[in-house]
């Protein structure tokens, strides 16, 4: 990963061409101070960084967490750091332009908190040694996450963990002939 061409401090993750046709790498935090200039807003002071948050399990987890400014709000996003690199947790929040950025930040960390706590899943172990994995109570949420084996279909993320469609399905065996309502919803959104 390259570093920023602005601060050589953080890694570059974004690439900012300018007006004048000039191409930059830099990161997350430089191209922030760069859009709330251009927007004319202020930014209050925030470090993107590793933040860590406890589970219900007492488990600690740890998040990269990016404050986004944007033409149509600020939000931050936080993403899962995982042992295997694999998709794990993912909470982003957004607000309007003028919003209070300190208290969205800290309604992000307490949407993360809120995420960490529910659990959708729990995993049985038969006698004879076989796990099985379903609902635990009617109702699942997750997410949608690209499929390196097949891209017409989507993994998808339940607590934390991800699944292929195909073991999404063997999770709602036990409903056959129940309806079921699916609704989309963005990442920025509240869905309790
Ligand atoms: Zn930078």
């Amino acid at each position: 990963m390259d570093i920023c061409e602005i601060c050589q401090k953080n890694q570059a993750s974004i690439h900012l061409t300018r007006d004048d046709g000039t191409a930059q790498e830099i990161c997350r935090d430089c191209f922030n101070v760069i859009s709330a200039k251009q927007m004319g807003i202020e930014l209050t002071p925030f470090k993107s960084g590793i933040y860590e948050y406890p589970g219900g399990n007492g488990k600690m987890y740890k998040f990269t967490v990016a404050k986004i400014v944007l033409p149509m709000g600020i939000g931050y996003e936080a993403t899962e750091i995982t042992n295997d690199n694999s998709p794990g947790y993912k909470v982003a929040i957004l607000d309007d332009l003028d919003c209070d950025q300190d208290y969205l930040f800290y309604k992000l960390e307490a949407k993360i908190k809120y995420t960490l706590s529910e659990k959708y899943l729990q995993t049985n172990t038969y006698p004879n040694g076989i796990k099985h994995t379903r609902l635990k109570e009617d109702e699942v949420v997750g997410r949608f996450e690209y499929n390196e084996t097949n891209d017409e279909i989507h993994n998808v993320v339940i607590d934390g963990k991800v699944f292929s469609w195909e073991q999404l399905g063997e999770m709602l065996n036990a409903y056959e002939g129940f309806q079921f309502k699916l609704k989309i919803y963005d990442i920025t959104e509240d869905i309790r």
